[in-house]
């Protein structure tokens, strides 16, 4: 499986990076060793001064495709559940600065933490789903999926006109403004509306 990211996204948080509104969506991979399951601790890299969250609604691809058009697009995920977009803050401004790719920043092991899934079919409105993100108990992120400049629909036809999405995919859909800095010791904790849907804790 491989993990497809969605970069701004969210107006605001293009915004607070100093980066330009895209007018088509910027997506860029993690592979699946990025993948960090079952709340088990992320542990802080020793590469990196400067790891920071980024709560994103993860969609999970359930059949095989190509080409897919906006239309059919809902027809390939059946789950939607919550991630957290590690990146590595220092080493993505080092690579921008020298336009040179930021896989370093955002492929490293254990960067794409995900929680549980729920099914499509629990949510009445995919364009209105709140998200937020806790650390040690304080609300430090939210969003609405309402305030993505492309949807699930736009996402999913425009990536799968470069590359296939198979089952099992999955899709992180970018971060909404408020992202910041983690340190050792803290508790994530990471919700659509009230439901708990991942945690784990920083070592
Ligand atoms: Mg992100």
């Amino acid at each position: 499986m491989k993990i497809i990211c969605i970069g701004r996204n969210y107006v605001e948080h293009a915004k607070e990076l100093n980066n330009a509104v895209p007018s088509k969506p910027v997506f860029f991979m993690k592979p699946d060793t990025a993948l960090l399951q079952k709340n088990n601790p992320f542990f802080y890299p020793e590469f990196s001064d400067d790891v920071q969250y980024e709560t994103e609604i993860v969609l999970k691809i359930n059949r095989n495709g190509r080409h897919i058009e906006k239309k059919f697009a809902h027809k390939y995920f059946d789950q939607i559940g919550v991630g957290i977009d590690f990146t590595a803050r220092d080493l993505q401004a080092e690579q921008k600065k020298r336009g040179l790719p930021w896989e370093i920043a955002k492929a490293f092991d254990q960067s794409a933490p995900v929680g549980r899934f729920l099914p499509v079919s629990a949510f009445d409105d995919l364009n209105n789903i709140n998200f937020s993100l806790k650390i040690n108990g304080e609300l430090r992120q939210k969003g609405n999926t309402g305030n993505m400049i492309f949807d699930f629909g736009d996402i999913i036809s425009y990536i799968s006109k470069f590359v296939s999405l198979k089952t099992g995919d999955l899709i992180f859909t970018g971060t909404p403004e408020g992202v910041g800095p983690i340190k050792i010791d803290d508790k994530f904790e990471v919700f659509i509306e009230n439901e708990k849907l991942l945690e784990f804790n920083v070592k």
